[in-house]
């Protein structure tokens, strides 16, 4: 039986309008194999919900993501808007459209792919064949705890404050979501918290270990987040899922995406507790290559993929994706951001075409 899928196309701005047609018709592709109906629906967010409405995030938007299956997201953002007060920034709307839809979960992937390898900082022998998940908690920790601000003290000098806190159910949701994507993997996941001076951390610490019984099949470890941050770039490859709290969570996934070193390669996916998730690639709005035909359209694609297989449950239809991205790359197709000697440079459009063939050979 055809499954049918509502899905919120959110193209924002720059380079956005570019890429998400792309992400679009390989999933319409996808879709004719594996018997799969998409309707799109398209809303407005960041800069040109800006200076459509004057809002970043106008209601409908929201409205509009809530009543989909899944939603997926290209980049806001823009030199144009740069200079509003904060509140009518697209940077604005995003976090507002994170929170509206309760996401909780932010999974970023960071896999070097043989065809670019030398695209990494790093010496080959150490990135080679790396392939880690981080899963990050996105909506507690130090950057919503309170007490948060700055105040003066008793001696009139400011002080400035935040808080680092976790219940144990955000703890336990967040692991459940992470031992389940373990599960899917390679089966092995690391905690990352600093326990060995931080209370919250201890807690963490913990409740994951304690949801361990339910997740027999995956082996457990732990790391204090220093070490982790070491151990990234001593050896990548030792990991497989990561789980950590927010602002390690930020810091340590945006390490592990530079072991790549393409960032126009990069998902992400920002899962919800109704199921609902934003699916988006990890760069920006790039505004320097806007309208160019420049783009690196393969971040949406596989962003549309992890779509498929996080948020659809169509492992196969993302597995067919990621299939023809890696075809593309191998038949030496390369944007400019990852464009090396021998390789045949192309735009967004021939990259586009380039990628529907392979999902239609
Ligand atoms: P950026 O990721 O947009 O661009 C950084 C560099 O990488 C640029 O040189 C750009 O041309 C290049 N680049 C990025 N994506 C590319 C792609 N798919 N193909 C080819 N080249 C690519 O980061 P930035 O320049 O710091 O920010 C630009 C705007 O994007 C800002 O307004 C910023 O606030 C916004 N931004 C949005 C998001 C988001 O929507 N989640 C994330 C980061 C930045």
């Amino acid at each position: 039986m055809t499954q049918q899928y509502r899905i919120t196309l959110l193209p924002g701005d720059g380079i956005g309008p570019e890429i998400i047609p792309v992400a679009v018709a390989a999933l319409k592709a996808v879709g004719k194999q594996f018997d799969l109906q998409f309707e799109f629906q398209e809303a407005l967010v960041g800069g040109a919900a800006i200076d459509e409405t004057g809002n970043p995030l106008p209601e409908e938007t929201l409205e509009m993501c809530r009543n989909s299956d899944q939603v997926l997201l290209a980049a806001i953002g823009g030199y144009k808007w740069d200079t509003l007060p904060r509140h009518q920034r697209p940077e604005t709307g995003l976090l507002a459209l994170r929170e509206g839809l309760q996401l909780f979960a932010n999974l970023r992937p960071a896999m070097v792919l043989p065809q670019l390898i030398d695209a990494s900082t790093l010496k080959r022998d150490v990135v080679e064949g790396t392939d880690i998940m981080v899963v990050r908690e996105l909506t507690g920790g130090i950057y919503f705890g309170k007490p948060k601000g700055i105040f003066a003290t008793e001696t009139g000098e400011q002080r400035g404050v935040n808080t680092m806190a976790y219940t144990e159910a955000e703890i336990d949701r967040i692991g459940k979501v992470a031992y389940d994507i373990a599960r899917k993997r390679r089966g092995k996941l690391c905690s990352v918290d600093k326990a060995n001076v931080l209370d919250v951390s201890q807690l963490w610490r913990d409740r994951i270990t304690a949801l361990s019984s339910q997740y027999p099949d995956v082996e457990l470890s732990h790391l204090y987040v220093d070490n982790a941050a070491m151990q990234l770039i001593r050896n990548p490859k030792q990991f497989d899922t990561i789980v950590t709290g927010n602002l390690f969570g930020d810091i340590l996934s945006d390490e592990a995406a530079m072991l790549t070193g393409s960032i126009g390669m990069l998902p992400s996916a920002s899962l919800g507790a109704s199921g609902l998730g934003l699916y988006e690639p990890v760069h920006g709005s790039a505004p320097d290559i806007a309208g160019q035909d420049k783009a690196n359209p393969l971040a949406q694609v596989l962003s549309a993929a992890m779509m498929l297989r996080y948020g659809l449950g169509q492992p196969a239809a993302a597995d067919r994706i990621e299939r023809a991205v890696m075809q593309v790359l191998d038949a030496g197709y390369r944007t400019g951001d990852i464009m090396s000697e021998g390789m045949q440079l192309v735009g967004c459009q021939a990259m586009s075409d380039a990628l529907l063939a392979a999902l239609e050979a």
